[in-house]
């Protein structure tokens, strides 16, 4: 069931609450420019909320994120909408954008949710966590975890038996099964997309036998692994709880790679591989962790630096492409590959397999501009207009991008391009209104 749609009036309408969706809501807003960040997960914050440390000076990522975070939520000149899609963009003239969205509806009362997760504790359905990819579950009444943003509960209809457990255990009685989507219809000055990257997708890559090797993770399952807001209070592998005590790195799965249609270098894995490696060795000090690489790109300041701490402390590097990946009765697995040092075909067993994948476009706001067609480049991520001097115009005037929506960079980098884009579009609306 919908509701006709409410009508309301933004300066800037911002797609996605990631880092960089954050960052231009505040400059924006700081400038006395009303602002609606729109993400459609239930918290903002982005990938970067659910990070460990951040490479190179391994702070706690959601320690830097979630001030960030509460600015945003507190700013009399900004309103967050989360759960929710923005379904169409029209370009009305030179000064105005429409834009439909719907609020999806979580079936709670939002506003009179005070986070207990008594819910949480009462419903008897257990799936998947999506935010600890895969590798616990949660309940389909849940929080997503505890610094999310709202801390405010959400029923997973397609998987609740329609118990009541949760009504019931409700102290404040804000569940509402009856709660309908929310239709907004917006008008809006400027527009900045900012709706991130996807991860390469490992299942691709028949022969590394993710999904069905046990013991082989991605590296955003090791960041929650490595994470204050983890499962477990461990280092442990998936397939048995055992601590590992041989780690692999396979660095480039998915990027830099013809075959899976991703020939670029996605910028930050050999750094990320690097940040993990050291907070392995201080995690499992006894392990021993390998980094099979092609070529490390440590470019960036203090990166170099970096490389070499990593070294020191003792972790192994193999110049060498992994071909193929087999599981071991034991869970063990068997990396092939060709060792470049030696020019040889070589094999090593490790107890716990870690690939670096790629990022890859959100292809999301291509189908958001109608018949203003929204340009992409060679590798399916929106065309920078002016890549040299204006890198987050799009081609629709008005239109402005953020962050990691335009190519791979790591979060300075989508930080900086954020002041960008709200300067663009704080400029564009100034000039419109002339
Ligand atoms: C394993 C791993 C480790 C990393 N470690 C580091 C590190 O140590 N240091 C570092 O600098 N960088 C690191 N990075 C990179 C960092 O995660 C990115 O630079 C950063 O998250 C980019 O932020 P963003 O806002 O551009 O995108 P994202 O974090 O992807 O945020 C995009 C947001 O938009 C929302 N969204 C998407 N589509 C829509 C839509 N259609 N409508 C509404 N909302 C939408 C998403 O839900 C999300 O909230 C790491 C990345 C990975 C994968
Ligand atoms: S009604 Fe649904 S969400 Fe609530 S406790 Fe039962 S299964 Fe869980
Ligand atoms: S929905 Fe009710 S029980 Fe669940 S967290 Fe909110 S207030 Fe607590």
């Amino acid at each position: 069931m919908t509701t006709q749609p409410e009508k309301l009036n933004f300066d800037v309408l911002i797609i996605g609450g990631g880092i960089a969706g954050i960052e231009a809501a505040i400059n924006i807003a700081n400038n006395g420019f009303k602002v609606i960040l729109a993400e459609k997960d239930l918290t903002i914050g982005g990938k970067m909320l659910l990070l460990s440390k951040v490479f190179p000076t391994l702070d706690c990522s959601a320690c830097i994120t979630t001030p960030k975070i509460s600015e945003a939520d507190r700013h009399p000149n900004i309103t967050i909408f989360t759960n929710t899609e923005i379904t169409s963009i029209e370009k009305q003239d030179a000064t105005y954008f429409k834009a439909n969205l719907v609020k999806h509806t979580r079936f709670v009362e939002e506003e009179d949710c005070t986070g207990c997760q008594l819910c949480e504790e009462a419903c008897p359905v257990v799936v998947p966590d999506q935010y600890q990819y895969g590798m616990v579950g949660r309940k389909a009444a849940y929080i997503p975890f505890n610094i999310a943003s709202p801390r405010v509960a959400t029923i997973d209809i397609d998987n609740c038996i329609l118990c009541g457990a949760c009504e019931k255990a409700c102290p404040t009685h804000c569940i509402n099964f009856m709660q309908a989507d929310k239709n907004y219809r917006l008008i809006v000055k400027s527009v900045i997309v900012a709706t991130g990257f996807k991860l390469f997708d490992a299942t691709k890559i028949q022969r590394y036998q993710y999904g069905t090797a046990k013991n082989i993770i991605n590296a955003m399952q090791m960041e929650r692994l490595l994470a204050p807001t983890r499962p477990y209070n461990h280092v442990i592998r998936p397939g048995d709880g055992r601590v590992p005590d041989k780690i692999a790195y396979v660095l480039c799965t998915g990027s830099r790679d013809f075959t899976v249609g991703n020939p670029i270098c996605s910028q930050i894995c050999c750094m990320y591989s690097l940040k993990q490696a050291q907070l392995l060795m201080g995690a499992l000090p006894m392990a021993d962790v390998t980094i099979y690489y092609i070529s490390i790109r440590s470019f960036g300041k203090g990166f170099e630096e970096f490389y070499e701490q990593a070294k020191s402390m003792g972790i192994n590097f193999v110049k060498g492409k992994i071909g193929n990946i087999t599981e071991k009765e034991n869970g063990n697995l068997i990396l092939r590959y060709e060792d470049v040092a030696s020019g040889r075909l070589k094999e090593s067993e490790h107890d716990l397999v870690v690939l670096s994948v790629g990022v890859v476009p959100n292809e999301d706001a291509s189908s958001l501009f109608g018949d203003a067609e929204w340009k992409q480049d060679a590798f399916h991520f929106p065309l920078q207009k002016d890549l040299l001097f204006n890198p987050s115009l799009s081609n629709i005037n008005g239109i402005f991008m953020a962050g990691t929506t335009t190519g791979p960079m790591d979060i300075p980098d989508a930080i900086l391009s954020a002041g960008a884009a709200s300067m663009e579009a704080i400029q564009y609306i100034q000039k419109t209104a002339l």
